[in-house]
Formats: structure tokens, sequence, C-alpha cells
């Protein structure tokens, strides 16, 4: 899970690394054989038993420097990612960190330009609020208003869709699968989760290649757990 590429160096929310860092990431991704793709390309791939050597990309918010800074570094490095968007706010900023610098949202042809070279356009609702607690009216703009604008603006079929803030219940779990979507990305959905809160592991710029290995493991370790548990109840 990434959000912004870019000088990491005023950086509160922790959610930005450098373009440098984000090469170095997917240098050692390429280099132990895996290979970044979208999560509709690592889903289907889980259908048919075919994930070996994949790892599934996300990148939220959809900040304009994911098409100068992100794009070029995964094209070079032979990867695709999803780009989480959020189309009640193009050519807007992030807003909805009051701590933070601004920092400028991708507008229509920024994200046709993404769709265009491969990546998975998906939505991060309208304008990033916390559907958990948002009533029924704003819920359902958010979670099938975002999805229909982003289909218009791309012209193919919104698969995926990602809870701002990580934040999500069981309401707003039947609201995404209602409106259509196939998936949609968590960060840590405890007991909820499942293909519509699918787990997300952060990576920021201290992930050098020695912490970068150390999560892989944990992960690993916490997802055999967590299947273990699942067999026994
Ligand atoms: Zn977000």
């Amino acid at each position: 899970m990434y959000h912004s590429v870019a000088d990491p160096s005023d950086d509160p929310y922790r959610i930005t690394v450098s373009p440098d860092r984000l090469d170095e990431q997917l240098r050692r991704l390429r280099r132990q054989g895996l290979r970044g793709v979208s999560m509709r390309h690592l889903l289907d791939a889980c259908a048919r038993g075919e994930e070996r050597g994949l790892v599934g990309l996300t990148f939220d918010d959809g900040y304009r420097d994911f098409v100068d800074h992100a794009l070029p570094l995964l094209r070079h490095h032979g990867c695709t990612a999803t780009l989480f968007v959020l189309p009640g706010r193009l050519d807007g900023d992030n807003a909805w960190d009051p701590l933070g610098p601004r920092k400028p949202l991708l507008g229509a042809d920024g994200i046709r330009r993404a769709a265009a070279s491969g990546v998975e356009v998906a939505s991060h609702g309208l304008t990033h609020v916390d559907l958990t607690t948002a009533d029924e009216e704003t819920l359902h703009r958010e979670v099938s208003g975002s999805r229909a604008a982003l289909t218009a603006l791309t012209g193919t079929e919104v698969r995926g869709f990602c809870y701002p803030y990580g934040r999500v219940d069981e309401r707003v779990i039947t609201a995404v699968r209602g409106a259509g979507y196939r998936y949609a990305c968590a960060i840590a959905p405890g007991s909820l989760a499942g293909p519509y809160a699918l787990p997300r592991v952060h990576i920021g710029q201290s992930d050098t290649a020695a912490r970068l290995r150390l999560k892989m493991w944990t992960n690993r370790l916490r997802h055999r757990a967590l299947d273990r548990s699942a067999v026994t109840g």
C-alpha cells in the first residue's frame, strides 16, 4: 500500500516515498523473482491458481505525482498497479489531511493517462469520507456515485473499491458489494477480512531492503496463522 511518490521531507502522515526509494523497492521485488501487478490482475490470477510470484501494488488517493513519478518507475520495472482515485475531487487536493502539506490530485486527463498505460483505475469513494460514520445517502453517493463517475471517465468496468482511512464495517461492505464492485481493499480488517476487506501492508520511506524482507516475512507468518485459525475455527 503506497500513497504519494515525492519528496518525503514534510510528511506528518508518513504517506510519501521518494522516487529513489520506490525505484529501490521495485528493483528489490524483481530481483526476488516477484512482479508488482494490479489487484485486478492478482485476483484473476488467484482464481486460476496462478498467483505465484505476483504482488498486488496499490496507490491510494490518486496524487498527481503518481503519473509524474510512480508510472515511469513501474513501467521501467515491468510492473503495474491499482490506483484508487477520488472522482469527487478531480484536480483538487488532499484537504482531508489537515496537518499535512497540500498535495495536488489527478484530474480526468491524468486518470485517463494512467488507465491508458495499463494501470487499473479503481474507486476510493468520491471525496474521502469515513464511510462507517456516513449516513445512508452519503454512503450510497460515495460508493455507487464514484463507480458511475469512474466508469464514465475511463470507459471501463470499475471492479475495485478502497475504504478511506481503511475504515470498514459490515454495513459498508454490504453497500460496496451491492454497488457491483468485485473486491475491496482495507488495511487491517481483522475478522472482516475477505474479498471485500483485503488486508494490505503499508510501505513507506523507511522501508529499505532489510526492512522489506522482514515485513514480507512477518506478513507471511501472520497469514499462515490466520489460515490455520480459519481451519480450526
Ligand atoms: Zn486515502
